[in-house]
C-alpha cells in the first residue's frame, strides 16, 4: 500500500490565511474577481484537476452541483496563469460521471473551452495508507497521483449527516467509486464521541487537502441537503487556499458556526487547517453581509413525512437522498395504495438488527430482510423503482432519474 499526501499548497500565506468573497455579479464574473485576488504564478505549467461538486444528475442552479459558469470562470483564469486544466469527478454510487456533467451543464462550458473532462471512476483505484482514527487506508482515484494542483470546487450546502458539505468534504469526490460509502458504514470508535463519518472525513483530509478552494454560493441548497433540500440563492462565491478557512467563512455566510461542524473542527484542532474566525483575514470588510442563514438539516428525516415512519441506521446520504426525493414525489401517491389503518416504515442502512412489520427495505443494505417480502433492491435505490414496488405500476417517471 503507498503513502501518500498532497503537496503543500503554493497559494497559503505565510501568517494567517485568507479568504475573498465575492458576491452580485453572477457566476462567472463573481469567480473571475475573486481569483483575482490570488497570486497564480505557482500555476504555470502545473497540471491543475478542478474537482467540482458533479456528483448527483442534477440541472445547473438546482443546488445540488456546481454552478457550470463557476467552472467555465475556473478553466478560464488557471488556463490563463499557464495551467493545464482538466475537470475531474467521482460522482455518488449509481451515477454515471460523464452523464452527471452533462445534465450539470459542466460538459458543455468544457466543450466550449476544449478542456478534458475525467471520468475518475473510469481507471483501477490506488489503495494508500494513512493514519486515521476512523479509517487506515483510503481506495483513491488514480487521477489523485497525476495532476499537480487540486482545485475543490463545491456547491455551498446544508447536509444531513455532516451539518454542512463544502471545500473539504467535497474531496470525498476523489475517492474511488463505491469505496466513498465505506466511510459511512463505520462502527463507533471507541473513546471518540464525535461520529465516524466526521472522524473519517477529518481522517481524509489529513491527506486529501485541495491547494484551492472556489466554494459556489451562487445557489447554495438548505435544509434537507445534500440533493433533498430547497434551492437558496445567494450570488457569492467564496476562494482561498485554506480550505479550513474557505470553509469556515462559508458557514459564516450560511448562518452556521464552523466550530459546530465535526468534521471541520476535528480537522482544524489536527492542524490541518484554521476556522478561528480570528485567524483568518477576510476580504472585503463587508463581508457579512452578503450572509443568507440557511435553514439547519432536519435531525430527524421523519419530519415532514408523519405518515411513514423512517428507520435510518448507518445509510449514506445516496439512500437518503432517493428515499426523501421518494417521499416528496410520491407520498401523497403512495398513501392510496397502503392500508388506511396500519403504519408503514421505510428502513435505510445497514446498522439494523431488525425491522417492524410492515417495512419497506430500501437499497442493498437491508438485503438481510429481503424473505420478509418488501425489500427494493439498488445502491442507491430509484424512486421510480420503489414506486413499482408499491403500487405495481410499471411507470417510470423520468424526472426520477434525472433528479431534477
Ligand atoms: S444501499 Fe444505500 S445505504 Fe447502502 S451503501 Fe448503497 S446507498 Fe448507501
Amino acid at each position: 500500500m503507498e503513502k501518500f499526501t498532497l503537496s503543500e499548497s503554493p497559494f497559503l500565506d505565510e501568517n494567517n490565511p485568507t479568504v475573498f468573497v465575492t458576491a452580485g455579479k453572477g457566476p462567472y464574473q463573481n469567480t473571475v474577481d475573486a481569483l483575482r485576488h490570488i497570486d497564480l504564478s505557482p500555476v504555470k505549467g502545473k497540471r491543475v484537476l478542478l474537482k467540482p461538486n458533479a456528483g448527483r444528475l442534477a440541472k445547473p442552479e438546482s443546488g445540488i452541483c456546481t454552478h457550470p459558469q463557476v467552472v467555465a470562470a475556473a478553466i478560464d483564469v488557471f488556463r490563463e496563469a499557464g495551467g493545464i486544466v482538466s475537470v475531474g469527478e467521482s460522482p455518488i454510487t449509481g451515477v454515471n460521471t460523464l452523464e452527471a456533467f452533462e445534465i450539470t451543464g459542466i460538459a458543455a462550458v468544457a466543450r466550449q473551452r476544449d478542456c478534458p473532462l475525467v471520468d475518475m471512476d473510469e481507471r483501477k483505484f490506488v489503495q494508500v495508507a494513512l493514519d486515521g482514527v476512523a479509517i487506515q487506508s483510503l481506495k483513491l482515484c488514480p487521477e489523485m497521483m497525476e495532476y499537480d494542483l487540486y482545485i475543490s470546487i463545491p456547491v455551498m450546502k446544508t447536509h444531513m449527516h455532516t451539518g454542512v458539505t463544502l471545500g473539504v468534504k467535497n474531496m470525498k469526490g476523489c475517492l474511488w467509486r463505491r469505496s466513498k460509502v465505506v466511510l459511512h458504514m463505520l462502527a463507533e470508535i471507541d473513546g471518540y464521541d464525535d461520529k465516524p463519518l466526521d472522524l473519517a472525513i477529518a481522517d481524509m483530509s489529513g491527506i486529501l487537502r485541495p491547494h484551492f478552494t472556489i466554494v459556489d454560493g451562487t445557489v447554495g441548497m438548505e435544509g434537507i441537503g445534500p440533493s433533498a433540500g430547497l434551492p437558496k440563492p445567494l450570488d457569492v462565491v467564496v476562494v482561498g487556499a485554506d480550505a479550513f478557512a474557505t470553509d469556515a467563512v462559508s458557514c459564516v455566510l450560511m448562518g452556521k458556526d464552523a466550530y459546530n461542524i465535526p468534521h471541520l473542527r476535528i480537522g482544524a484542532e489536527r492542524g490541518f487547517g484554521v476556522i478561528d474566525l480570528e485567524h483568518i483575514s477576510v476580504s472585503p470588510a463587508i463581508w457579512r453581509e452578503f450572509a443568507k442563514p440557511f435553514a439547519d438539516p432536519p435531525t430527524d428525516i421523519s419530519i415532514g413525512f408523519p405518515e411513514f415512519g423512517i428507520l435510518d441506521e448507518n445509510s449514506c446520504s445516496a439512500c437518503q437522498s432517493s428515499l426523501l426525493l421518494f417521499l416528496k414525489r410520491y407520498g401523497d401517491v403512495i398513501l392510496d395504495y397502503l392500508p388506511k389503518d396500519t403504519r408503514y416504515h421505510f428502513a435505510i442502512g445497514k446498522g439494523h438488527e431488525e425491522v417492524p412489520n410492515n417495512t419497506y427495505c430500501i437499497g442493498n443494505c437491508t438485503r438481510k430482510f429481503k424473505n420478509l417480502g418488501n425489500f427494493i433492491k439498488g445502491c442507491p435505490p430509484v424512486g421510480s423503482e420503489i414506486l413499482r414496488f408499491i403500487t405495481g405500476s410499471p411507470h417510470v417517471d423520468e424526472k426520477d432519474a434525472k433528479g431534477e
